[in-house]
């Protein structure tokens, strides 16, 4: 059988390029640790699903569990370091993204405006999302820890952890500016790619 477990990719730029904004010491611990559990965690699951097929008793209900939340938790991590570079004065997207976002949103300001709300108003841990259909139709979504409110069909485009990992060293309890501040290190190459 092939072997397809899961890897952390390494980031894609030194593990200071996001300051002031995001410390290095959090992006060690968010990368290295957290997301490296994720990882683990969906491997683990793999292979107790594995070993259920040779006939080791598992608790299914458990194992899928563990899968969705793990892997969930992989693939967003995976994609959030992507959508982030070293900080940019006056970043924005290009006047393709902005077309898009217009379309979608009203304005690039309604967009960001959304996003920024959606992010602060995550109930606990979770994750805020810019998502896109087939048919090219983008919304704005909350996740909650890395698996729940998921809507089928979307992919994610953008998307900004808002679990107290990825900001409480630097910014305590609040959330509401880490959300404002990210705006200053989106990647928005890296979102055109995809959008
Ligand atoms: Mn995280």
């Amino acid at each position: 059988m092939k072997d397809f477990r899961y890897q952390i990719s390494p980031l894609p730029y030194d593990y200071s390029a996001l300051e002031p904004i995001i410390s290095k010491e959090i992006l060690e611990l968010h990368h290295d640790k957290h997301h490296q559990a994720y990882v683990d965690g969906a491997n683990k699951a793999l292979e107790l699903l594995e070993k259920s097929r040779e006939g080791l008793e598992i608790n299914y209900k458990a194992v899928m569990r563990d899968l969705s939340f793990n892997l969930n938790g992989h693939l967003l991590h995976e994609l959030y370091w992507q959508n982030m570079q070293p900080k940019q004065e006056s970043n924005k997207p290009s006047e393709k993204v902005i077309k898009i976002l217009n379309d979608n949103f009203g304005s690039y300001e309604a967009f960001k405006k959304e996003f920024t709300e959606a992010g602060k108003s995550v109930e606990g841990a979770g994750w805020v999302a810019l998502m896109k259909d087939t048919s090219g139709k983008l919304i704005i979504t909350q996740i909650q820890n890395h698996n729940l409110l998921g809507i089928n069909g979307f992919i994610p485009i953008l998307v900004n952890d808002v679990w107290e990992h990825s900001y409480y060293l630097d910014y305590k309890n609040d959330r509401a500016t880490y959300l404002t501040n990210w705006w200053d290190i989106v990647n928005w190459n890296d979102i055109e790619k995809r959008i």
